[in-house]
């Protein structure tokens, strides 16, 4: 399976608590547009024979609603003309709630869009602001109902858990307010205090307390608890699914499957090396027009090594409910569990904390998708 990623950076303002790459002055948007189209064409023979379809697009950032719908347009293009996209593909736009309108969801979903994935993060008015999020809670609640009642059913919430200003009735109703709107699949994630970001600097002049570790840990027991009982799989540490309603893009990177990343901070793996696009706009629209031949202005290559191979995918596999494919792991990656460490993992199993099948399968069980990191550390060869 074939998945290309297209990392939109602009956003409308920056949200407190956020360091992934992206840019408030939307001045350069076109240009930016014109580069990644230019960045497919480039890319074109990277899944090998045109025959190889591709079977998610996903258009993340960023904030890919920000977008204009001729500017999407141009993408969509692009990619039509570059590479073939299976006609069932799963097509993913990361929406902000301010930016869901009819007239934006007509667009979309003429442009091939079969599913939302929307950053609510919470549906408390003093919790969004704090963390100065560009919606409020009735944006909140009203994309999800307009996204719905113009056919688009497949959707996504990100939830955000261990907002310092927030507590555990707040939890309680985001999690009830979510499973009110009936999505197959919700997201969440617990909030980190990153270095360079406002509540770093917030932390750092004493302005911010971290949420204490237990109340985070609380808080996702319940919400883990909570969707259980409503029917959602926890079929990844963070993600939650109603029965077959996976993210499948992101359910490939955790398979090891190769991807193509397009766009400024963007990461490619092509099954051997990863790639990483420069994470800033103007390097990156200068690379793409001025040398694109020269791939090593705008991106860098970095190789894998057998250890590095193995790492990343017991890092990855060991956070979802199918776990590591042990044949896999030795046929493909060269990798044989020893006896020493098949020691181990059966005092895991013992401990409730792991499910294993000699030479086959090792799936973690909640308990140990908790510690699903610590864990694969004492995997590693
Ligand atoms: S909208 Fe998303 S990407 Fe943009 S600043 Fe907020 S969290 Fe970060």
């Amino acid at each position: 399976m074939a998945g290309l990623y297209l990392h939109i950076p602009f956003c409308k303002q920056a949200c407190h608590y956020c360091d992934f790459h992206f840019s408030t002055n939307l001045s350069r948007a076109d240009e930016l547009v014109d580069a990644m189209a230019q960045e497919i064409r480039l890319q074109k023979g990277f899944f090998g024979p045109v025959s190889t379809s591709i079977e998610t697009v996903y258009l993340g950032g960023g904030t890919p609603s920000l977008l204009t719908k001729d500017q999407l347009k141009r993408l969509f293009t692009a990619i039509h003309s570059n590479f073939q996209i299976s006609p069932n593909a799963e097509v993913t736009l990361e929406a902000n709630p301010d930016d869901i309108s009819s007239a934006a969801l007509e667009s979309w979903i003429q442009l091939g869009v079969n599913r939302l994935s929307i950053g609510i993060q919470t549906f408390d008015q003093a919790a969004l602001a704090y963390c100065n999020r560009a919606h409020n809670a009735t944006e909140a609640m009203q994309a999800v109902q307009k996204a719905q009642a113009a056919g688009i059913y497949n959707i996504s919430i990100d939830l955000m858990y261990g907002i310092p200003i927030s507590n555990t009735a707040v939890w309680d109703n985001d999690i009830r307010t979510a499973l009110g709107l009936g999505v197959p699949h919700i997201s969440a994630y617990c909030l980190t205090v990153e270095p360079k970001t406002t509540f770093g600097h917030w932390a750092k002049i004493g302005k911010l307390t971290a949420i204490d570790e237990d109340i985070a840990a609380q808080q996702y027991d319940t919400l883990v608890e909570r969707l259980k009982q409503s029917g959602y799989e926890h079929y990844e540490v963070s993600n939650f699914a109603l029965p077959g309603k996976y993210a499948i893009h992101n359910t490939n990177y955790w398979r090891y499957h190769p991807y193509l990343g397009i766009g400024p901070s963007a990461h490619t793996f092509d099954g051997q090396n990863r790639y990483a696009n420069v994470a800033n706009n103007i390097k990156y629209i200068s690379g793409i027009q001025i040398d694109p031949d020269n791939k090593t202005v705008w991106r860098s290559i970095e190789t894998l090594t057998g250890d590095e191979k193995i790492g990343e995918y017991l890092l990855t596999s060991l956070r979802t409910q199918w776990g590591a494919d042990l044949i896999f792991l030795k046929d493909q990656l060269g990798y044989h569990l020893g006896p020493s460490v098949e020691t181990m993992i059966l005092g895991w199993v013992a401990d409730g904390l792991a499910d294993y099948i000699s030479g086959q399968k090792l799936i973690l069980t909640d308990a140990g998708r908790l510690l699903a990191d610590h864990l694969t550390l004492k995997l590693l060869p």
